[in-house]
């Protein structure tokens, strides 16, 4: 029976070794959901890379670890911890993210680290190749796997190969920059179906691939050496029942034991009652635009006075690559700009910037989303955002605000949001008030248009349409056979 192969950087499920045990158990992230049914329902494999370096796995254990691994039908990767600094940590997170999220300054060019993305590559498609089987298809995620799709080409013309971008594509004049440009647009059209967020992004490719390789592009179709290349957009969903009946859940609990947030939220509620919460979540990366909008929060409370003791903003910031220079540069900013803007504003009651430096479970997560009257999004590049959705899944009731970048991909999907400009300081702090003072009749409204549109084009619906469109390009290629 032939199956589905995913290829990912990571692969979905943590592993743990517990007095000389090991035990493994399938991540819960919003991709794990999506591919589920890729996955699980026929008989695919995932491929991909433990968490463990060669370095850190015991070598006694290693066929446990292998068991463990095969088990969640899935094949590791194995990789050294020079590996992970020159082909994670070097090229993909300091070349290609700064870059494909347009901070052309913060990409270094350092040779050393793409001969580590090339050799790691390398090694997903060893991985790839020996499990490969007549009729399989293969599904490659990432920035992090851009050469895969040439080198399982190569070596298996007769497989097909669908490729997802993760992240933005940029446009030419920013990817054009790149002194690897040919060889990373060559490896991604060793791929028969190529998918993005957004209709931006796929535009982006198809003129570098036009433009640097002079290749012939009409409409969403690449000829590229005898072979017709589709390239599409397919904004990712989220698990929208999961979020949606977890909210409700906790909305119809009445006499719920209290989390510790809850509890915490209750505090605030005496001290300030009529108070109103706006949240802001992300992982601390300098393209989410956390420093603009603690900006623009200090501009709206100096701009609107009135709404003093009357407003706070809760900021989860899930620590993040903090050995990259840059990441640390912006912990430490993001810190004085709270301790500038609580240190200027707070009254013995009140204090404006409630800051979590941390990741939350589940459960607190939701308890965020739906304890906050307003959601304040505001990267300067994001692929897509998928915290936006979320908040909006949870609203059970349908109150709540969402204000979001017009640079995230979900912007797209979201246009009943307030969507902002996250460099305009001044817009962002007028639409907080806006959001604050929005009626509630008007918020259902928009709600109601998002949450019907994302429980219809959720995650697994993402999957299932890319997956089907690949079998789409599958036959028509072999009928021009
Ligand atoms: N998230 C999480 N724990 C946290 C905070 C966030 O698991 O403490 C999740 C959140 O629910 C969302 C994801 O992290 O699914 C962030 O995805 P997004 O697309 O917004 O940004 P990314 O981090 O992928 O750039």
């Amino acid at each position: 029976m032939s199956k589905t192969i995913i290829v990912s950087n990571r692969l979905p499920l943590q592993l743990s070794i517990e007095d000389g045990k090991v035990s493994s158990e399938p991540s819960v992230g919003g991709l794990a959901t999506g591919l589920k049914s890729v996955h699980r329902d026929s008989n695919g494999l995932w491929i991909g890379w433990t968490g463990l370096t060669v370095e850190e796995t015991p070598q006694e254990l290693e066929s446990d670890i292998e068991d463990a691994v095969q088990n969640q039908q899935c094949a590791a990767v194995e990789l050294t911890q020079s590996d992970m600094d020159g082909f994670y940590y070097g090229f993909s997170n300091r070349t290609i993210w700064p870059l494909y999220h347009y901070f052309m300054e913060y990409a270094e060019f350092d040779s050393e680290n793409w001969e580590i993305y090339k050799s790691v590559n390398q090694k997903f498609a060893d991985v790839v190749l020996e499990n490969l089987e007549e009729g399989d298809n293969v599904w490659v995620h990432d920035y992090q796997l851009m050469l895969l799709p040439q080198l399982i080409k190569e070596k298996r013309p007769d497989v097909s190969i669908g490729f997802f971008l993760h992240i933005p594509f940029p446009s030419y004049e920013v990817f054009r920059t790149l002194p690897w440009r040919d060889q990373i647009l060559k490896g991604l059209l060793g791929a028969d179906l190529l998918g993005f967020h957004t209709y931006d992004y796929e535009r982006h490719f198809l003129s570098s691939v036009s433009r640097i390789l002079g290749h012939e592009v009409s409409f969403n179709e690449i000829t590229y050496k005898d072979r017709h290349i589709k390239v599409d957009s397919f904004p990712m969903g989220i698990d929208y029942e999961k979020f949606h009946a977890f909210a409700k859940a906790n909305y119809e609990q009445t006499d719920k034991t209290q989390s510790e947030l809850q509890r915490r939220l209750d505090l605030h509620a005496t001290a300030t009652p009529d108070a109103k919460m706006i949240l802001s979540i992300d992982r601390l990366d300098y393209t989410k635009g956390i420093a603009n909008r603690l900006r623009a929060f200090e501009h709206f409370l100096e701009k609107y006075p009135d709404y003093t003791e009357k407003v706070r903003l809760v900021m989860l910031a899930v620590p993040s690559r903090s050995n990259v220079p840059q990441y640390q540069v912006l912990k430490k900013e993001i810190d004085e700009l709270v301790g500038r803007i609580n240190g200027k504003f707070s009254t013995v009651s009140w204090t404006p910037v409630w800051y979590f430096y941390r990741s939350m479970p589940f459960n607190n997560l939701i308890d965020l989303y739906t304890s906050c009257d307003v959601a304040l999004i505001t990267p300067i590049r994001d692929g897509m955002n998928l915290v936006a959705k979320e908040y909006i899944a949870t609203r059970i009731d349908r109150t709540g605000v969402l204000i979001l970048s017009e640079m995230a991909g979900a912007s797209k999907e979201m246009n009943e949001a307030l969507l902002i400009n996250p460099n305009d300081i001044n817009l962002i702090a007028d639409t907080i008030k806006e959001a604050l003072e929005m009626p509630e009749e008007e918020q259902k409204k928009r709600n109601k248009y998002m949450q019907k549109r994302l429980e219809r084009y959720n995650v697994e619906k993402w999957a299932g349409d890319f997956m089907t469109k690949l079998d789409s390009v599958k036959s028509t290629q072999s009928v021009a056979k």
